[in-house]
């Protein structure tokens, strides 16, 4: 579904990727781990065009995507992202917020960009907010509407950068627990997390990357409690 062949970005002088092989196949979930500055973000954000990796491919559901022929917006419809600060508009109601992008990109008719907006509010646990602004919500039930709202576009996959970072510790397991609910619907998902409980329980592969290289790539059993690498053996240290 989501593939990269020697993926690399640098920012002037630094090399943040350094040329990154990844094969993420339909209806798994892989949870990508990493100090900070290990280039999580950068890899996210390059899956989703955000940002211009110099060199190597990414190829979306057996397509190289050519950023100078194919309309990016669509392949965002396709491949979607959930970041850590949801930046819903707030001048827009939550179904109006999930309604947007179906009505401005996809062209979708109102009535049913509204009936998809509240069957994904239902989804997602919060069909008595959609006519409620975003300041009136918790960060929590914010991040929900922020799924939600990239459900709308139907994507084929979901990449997700910490989205429960920002968010009071008892805040988490809500927003959690919609992402779950994706993985057991079959979503294909690249998860950014520090929670490894979730990585422990629903991801089917950790991919960890140093320092712009990938050096673990393993089931979730294997990358907890086999791995003969220093860096993992550290990081492990550091999160648990
Ligand atoms: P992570 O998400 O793993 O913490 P990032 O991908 O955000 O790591 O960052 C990796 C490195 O790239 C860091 O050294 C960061 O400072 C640098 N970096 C990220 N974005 C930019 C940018 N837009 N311009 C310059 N340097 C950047
Ligand atoms: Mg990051």
């Amino acid at each position: 579904m989501i593939k990269t062949k020697n993926l690399h970005k640098s920012f002037g002088n630094l090399e943040v990727l350094k040329g990154i092989d990844i094969d993420i196949n339909p209806g798994e979930v892989v949870v990508l781990v990493g100090v900070s500055g290990s280039g999580k973000s950068t890899l996210l954000r390059c899956l989703n065009f955000l940002e211009k990796a110099q060199e190597g491919d990414i190829i979306i559901d057996g397509r190289a995507i050519d950023r100078k022929k194919d309309d990016l917006s669509k392949v965002r419809a396709e491949v979607g992202m959930v970041f850590q600060h949801f930046n819903l508009f707030p001048h827009k109601t939550v179904l109006e917020n999930i309604m947007e992008a179906p009505l401005i990109v996809k062209k979708e008719e109102k009535g049913k960009a509204k009936e998809l907006g509240l069957s994904l509010l239902e989804k997602v646990g919060l069909s008595d907010k959609a006519d409620v602004y975003p300041n009136k919500l918790s960060g929590g039930q914010k991040q929900r509407v922020a799924i939600a709202r990239a459900l709308a576009m139907e994507p084929k996959a979901l990449l997700f950068d910490e989205p429960t970072s920002a968010l009071d510790p008892e805040l988490v397991g809500e927003v959690l627990q919609v992402m779950q609910d994706l993985a057991d619907e079959g979503m294909t998902m690249v998860v950014v997390t520090h929670e490894m409980k979730f990585a422990k329980e629903v991801a089917d592969r950790i991919i960890m990357l140093d320092e712009g290289c990938i050096i673990e790539d393993a089931d979730p059993e294997t990358f907890f409690n086999h791995s003969t690498n220093e860096r993992t053996q550290q990081f492990l240290e550091m999160v648990n």
